[in-house]
């Protein structure tokens, strides 16, 4: 598998991983074909995923910008058509108490007012496009793994509640029983209003609503080198190139080794795995006992989640290998189906039907960060969005209209994840050795009783 911390080019025109959303399609995808002359453009975007493709379709319909996006592979191809279709209100790794410790409450609420946008503007993309994405039934459980959460839980409740204007609800162990009987779980925090969907419907019908504003999307079309000719930029493909005098870049997790000096070691690409289990029978289900079809997460280090999917299935995922040419070895797909049988021991006989992997984009500080070079540096017309730490699918669509903005001069909220750059990681060629610590610290601190 494509590994970004070792590999300088994303490969081409690859087929999409072997996930459950891309069994669940109905016909052949679309084929965007590659780019295979020289030409110009107002502005290029690089990687089709849902943060380009609302880059590329707000710079086309709101600034009337002639917009090419450069794809290595197919719209989709990367996180955004195989996550696990959680539309949470947050990014990153840090929740609004604990933005408030390290920014102040005033600006916790305003990012928890942009976070809270950014799942609005899904919403409503959803609706606008016609986007038919098997949108489930809300309900989102965060699970406490050990009862020294569940003090902690209280305090996050009551700031979201009083300062946010939010209902999450704390549920005791034998509440929580009654609604999902996971055994793993000492209560958990509930939020009403986060949802699951198909992930890859999602960005595919991203793709169309960009295509229709005018956007011109080139599939098989890695940039595999960039010139700086005369304050232009040059983006070389393996047959064609474009010039323009801006350039955003929305590669994230799959960013190439060395793809550009305003990325470098600045990111950790980071494997989540996910399993989907063959559709539980009516006995199973009935025995496992989850209600609806909630969303869930823990709050281990190496954190866990599932949901159960709309023909019974239940998708679980969790930190995979460290390598991508690990990424495919049963025994991480076998880790994940034990994890899953310790929640419902009920499930003992349950097989699984399909196994894939995606790499996250881990930031230093835990949070994304938008960035435009300045004007008078060598990378001027350049900008990026990034980091979202595995949780981007509801802030990639606003983080997309933010960098369109940037892009065009427009201001943008002044808040902490828009103001710096990512930042780099200490000893960036060893951030690989740092994760494996940091696995034996999270496996130590998930089993501390
Ligand atoms: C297993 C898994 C589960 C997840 N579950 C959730 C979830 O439930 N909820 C949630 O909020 N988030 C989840 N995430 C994270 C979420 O999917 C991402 O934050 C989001 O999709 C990022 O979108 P993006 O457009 O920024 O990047 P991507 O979708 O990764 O797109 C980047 C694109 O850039 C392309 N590219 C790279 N290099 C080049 C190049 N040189 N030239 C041209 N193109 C290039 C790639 O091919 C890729 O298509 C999950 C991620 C994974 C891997």
């Amino acid at each position: 598998m494509y590994d970004p911390l070792l590999d300088k080019e994303p490969g081409v025109g690859s087929p999409y991983p072997q996930s459950y959303w891309f069994a669940k399609q109905a016909g052949p995808l679309s084929q965007h074909p590659s780019l295979n002359d020289d030409i110009t453009a107002d502005i290029v975007v690089i990687g089709a995923g849902y943060t380009g493709l609302n880059a590329a379709r707000e710079l086309a319909e709101r600034f009337s910008q002639q917009v090419v996006l450069l794809e290595a592979h197919q719209p989709g191809w990367g996180c955004s058509g195989r996550n696990a279709g959680f539309v949470l209100k947050g990014t990153g790794r840090l929740g609004p108490l604990q933005l408030a410790e390290r920014f102040g409450i005033k600006q916790a609420k305003a990012c928890y007012a942009e976070y809270q946008h950014a799942f609005e503007l899904v919403d409503a993309l959803q609706q606008r496009g016609r986007i038919s994405c098997q949108r489930q039934a809300p309900g989102y459980y965060k699970l406490a793994h050990h009862p020294r959460f569940l003090a902690p839980f209280q305090q996050q409740l009551e700031f979201a509640n009083q300062q946010l204007g939010q209902s999450l609800q704390l549920l005791s162990p034998s509440e929580l029983q009654q609604q999902l009987p996971d055994q793993q779980a000492k209560g958990a925090l509930f939020d009403p209003d986060c949802y699951g969907l198909n992930p890859l419907e999602l960005v595919l019908g991203y793709a169309d609503m960009a295509k229709q504003a005018g956007v011109t999307l080139y599939g098989g079309s890695p940039v595999l080198s960039w010139q700086t000719p005369q304050g232009l930029h040059r983006l070389i493909t393996p047959q064609g190139s474009v010039r323009a005098k801006k350039v955003l870049i929305a590669t994230n997790g799959y960013t190439p080794k060395n793809f550009h000096p305003l990325l470098q070691g600045r990111l950790l690409p980071v494997l989540s795995s996910i399993i989907v289990t063959q559709p539980l029978t009516a006995d199973e289900l009935a025995r496992c006992g989850i209600q609806g079809q909630p969303i869930v997460m823990d709050t281990r280090a190496l954190k866990y989640y599932y949901r159960l999917l709309p023909d019974g299935r239940l998708l679980f995922g969790g930190r995979g290998a460290i390598r991508g040419r690990d990424a495919d070895k049963p025994r991480y797909a076998a880790q994940l189906l034990a994890a899953l049988k310790r929640s419902f021991p009920a499930l003992q006989q349950i097989t699984v039907d399909y196994q894939w992997s995606g790499w996250v984009a881990v930031s230093m500080d835990d949070m994304p960060h938008l960035y435009q070079a300045p004007q008078d540096s060598p990378y001027a017309g350049v900008s990026y969005a990034a980091g979202y730490c595995g949780s981007g699918l509801s802030f990639s669509a606003l983080a997309g209209q933010r960098l369109a903005e940037l892009a065009m001069g427009q201001s943008i909220p002044l808040l902490p994840c828009y103001q710096q750059p990512l930042r780099t990681f200490p000893f960036a060629r060893w951030r690989r050795v740092g994760q494996r610590l940091y696995y034996q610290w999270g496996r130590w601190q998930d089993q501390r009783r």
